[in-house]
């Protein structure tokens, strides 16, 4: 509302008020008073003329007024002066107000000695006498007479005294019609005037209170609508799914809530740039409404997260089914800012009224079946479940006793040995945490390094598992290496190569001895920044490892970006190499790469004789898994030996 402020409105109503005075004083000035002043003025100037003549001529006069002889001058005067000023009628009286002169019979002459004179024979009028003039304005008689016409007497004075006195009758038709046409048209003006100083205020306020109303609802719509893709946000979806579930309850259809979440959206945000990442969610966004009805409701709930209210779908399968199809179209390349972004959504649905009434226990809900298609892999679509609340209240619970379980000392290591595949020997053991609960027993890592991660816990927890280790193995019979495991977090949150230095300085472990095993997604992290960590451990003397190789974004680039020691291949593919003959030429790959790079491959999670001689055969130098030993807390009580295939655990 720059250009209509309120200063500018007093402004406009200043000036107008103004023109509205100036126009009411001007048809007022230009009224019927000043109408006949004009023609007073009119008739009393072409008197005053004929008066000025004569007394421009003395002699003529005197003769005139006492002889009642005109002399040439004077009656070519009459006659031209009668014609040019609209003179109608004229008399001459002398000083005593007889008519000498008249024009009444049409030609200029003496009048008859009965014609009378100005007092009607009387004494001339005192205000004539006194040098003042007559005037009147008369409305003629119709045929013999102008419509209109003005009487002028005008006294003469001469040498002092009155000689005579001038009646001029002037038609004043036109110049009437003239000035009433004027007035008419000043009346209009003035009329126009008031009119528009009376509506362009109101048409003002109009226009004013209605850009007021455009900008609240501009105002409303940024505070509703996200700036990058324009869809509405949480609380604006969470409005509109509202009584739709109620309509649609009532007609016993249901709603369905789409928790859709772009998968690893931070890592294509680091690696490509915040450019990229807006531009992806933007056609993330356009192809989500592409692939909706315009019934539907849909949002951005946060980052990479958005939300379809489906109102416009019937039966469970069909919700199921279309939330497949939706998440296959979103999960199709995408070109943004110039690269080729390959990703994925993961997907979580509620339904309405069996999973809630409410628009935001449905999403709470959606949410919930989201976490559960990320812990699934990614890439899947999950319905809710009631059993995912217990998961997340058995998560909270987590959440509260790992603050308490760091201070209480109920962390400890297990180790799981690492074998040369060829002698059988132990050339290594992992650590691997668990955590003695004090009710529920021993706790698998899977179950609490995430929600460590999640809540700055990890720190520590590796702190201690780093010390911990080193401290261990120099207690071993045999010098075995020690593998330790770092989470990508605390690469972020810690000075790692000073975590390292301190660990083996503390524990009087020589650095070859200390593995440090990382997976891809620490180098999806601040890239640079990890590998100048890693270059920085790698020059203490420590190996570096890439733990669950294969499983992650894009292994291969990885490899050639920094000089690994080891590479071990996820397990995962372990145990897919029976049943899936491409898994078993992925692990031939591998290991045909780490010879070609000059890296160790180990393969992790054996269970089988088959597995491990498959592996053999396919040139895999190490290996590790439960066909050996699982981790045990007491390593050093392992018995392991004998050729492969034929050992037991301890
Ligand atoms: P990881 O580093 O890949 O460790 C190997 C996991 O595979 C271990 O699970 C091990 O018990 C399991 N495994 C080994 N062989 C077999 C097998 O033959 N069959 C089966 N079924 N499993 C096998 P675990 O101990 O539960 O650890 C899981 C993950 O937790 C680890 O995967 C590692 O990523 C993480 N982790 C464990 N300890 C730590 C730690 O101290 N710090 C950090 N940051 N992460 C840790
Ligand atoms: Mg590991
Ligand atoms: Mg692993």
């Amino acid at each position: 509302m720059k250009f209509l402020g309120t200063s500018r409105i007093v402004a406009v109503l200043v000036v107008l008020a103004g023109s509205l005075a100036a126009a009411v004083f001007t048809g007022q000035r230009f009224g019927a008073g000043e109408v006949e002043q004009l023609l007073r003025r009119d008739v009393e100037d072409v008197g005053r003329k004929w008066a000025a003549f004569l007394v421009s001529r003395p002699a003529d006069l005197t003769a005139f007024i006492e002889d009642g002889e005109a002399s040439p001058e004077l009656l070519s005067f009459f006659r031209y002066a009668s014609i040019g000023e609209r003179v109608v009628r004229y008399r001459i009286f002398d000083a005593k107000g007889h008519a000498v002169f008249a024009s009444d019979s049409g030609e200029p002459a003496r009048p008859a000695a009965n014609d009378g004179g100005v007092g009607r024979d009387t004494a001339l009028p005192a205000k004539l006498r006194e040098g003042n003039a007559h005037i009147a304005l008369k409305q003629g008689r119709a045929g013999a007479e102008p419509k209109r016409y003005g009487e002028a007497y005008i006294p003469v004075f001469a040498d002092g005294g009155l000689k005579a006195v001038v009646q001029v009758d002037v038609d004043q038709t036109g110049l009437a019609d003239v000035l009433a046409g004027s007035q008419a048209q000043i009346a209009r003006v003035t009329g126009a005037l008031i009119v528009l100083c009376l509506l362009l205020p109101v048409l003002l306020l109009g226009f004013y209170y209605r850009e007021r109303l455009k900008i609240g609802s501009r105002i409303r719509r940024l505070a509703t609508h996200d700036a990058l893709t324009g869809l509405p946000t949480r609380e604006l979806f969470l409005d509109e799914l509202q009584p739709t579930l109620r309509q649609r309850a009532e007609a016993g259809s249901p709603v369905a809530v789409l928790y859709i979440d772009l998968d690893r959206f931070k890592e294509i945000n680091d690696t490509l740039g915040h450019a990229t990442g807006d531009a992806l969610l933007e056609q993330f966004a356009r192809r989500l409404r592409a692939n909706t009805r315009k019934s539907d409701v849909l949002c951005r709930l946060s980052g990479d997260e958005f939300a379809v209210g489906l109102v416009s779908i019937d039966g469970q399968d069909a919700i199921l089914r279309f939330a497949e199809r939706l998440s296959e179209v979103l999960s199709r390349p995408y070109q943004a800012a110039g690269h080729e972004v390959v990703t994925s959504v993961s997907v979580g649905v509620s339904v309405a009224p069996g999973d809630g009434d409410g628009s935001a226990t449905l999403l709470r809900k959606a949410d919930l079946a989201l976490c559960r298609a990320k812990d699934d892999g990614r890439r899947q679509v999950r319905r809710f479940e009631p059993e995912m609340e217990h998961a997340l209240a058995e998560r909270r619970a987590i959440e509260q006793d790992l603050r308490s379980a760091i201070d209480r000392d109920e962390f400890e290591l297990h180790y799981q040995p690492i074998l040369d595949i060829k002698t059988g020997r132990e050339v290594a053991r992992e650590a691997l945490m668990r955590w003695r609960h004090p009710e529920k027993g021993l706790v698998a890592p899977n179950a609490f390094i995430q929600v460590a991660e999640e809540t700055g816990q990890i720190a520590a927890l590796s702190a201690w598992t780093l010390q911990t280790a080193c401290a261990a193995a120099l207690d071993w019979r045999s010098p075995l290496n020690v593998a330790v495991n770092f989470s990508p977090v605390q690469f972020s949150s810690q000075d790692i190569p000073e975590l390292v230095r301190k660990a083996l300085e503390n524990s009087g472990l020589p650095p070859h001895r200390l593995e440090v095993e990382i997976t891809e997604s620490v180098l999806l992290r601040r890239s640079q920044d990890v590998i100048e960590q890693l270059k920085a451990v790698k020059g203490l003397g420590v190996s570096i490892v890439m733990d669950d190789f294969g499983t992650g974004y894009s292994s291969l680039s990885y490899l050639t970006g920094f000089p690994f020691d080891k590479i071990k291949i996820d397990r995962s593919f372990i145990w897919e190499m029976e049943s899936d003959p491409r898994k078993r030429s992925i692990v031939e790959m591998i290991v045909k790469l780490g010879r070609s790079l000059d890296v160790s491959i180990t393969a992790e999670g054996i269970e089988t004789e088959e597995q491990q001689a498959f592996l053999q055969k396919a040139g895999c130098v190490m290996v590790q898994g439960y066909l050996f030993s699982p981790p045990v807390a007491d390593p050093e009580a392992l018995k392991l030996g004998g050729p492969p295939g034929k050992r037991a655990a301890a």
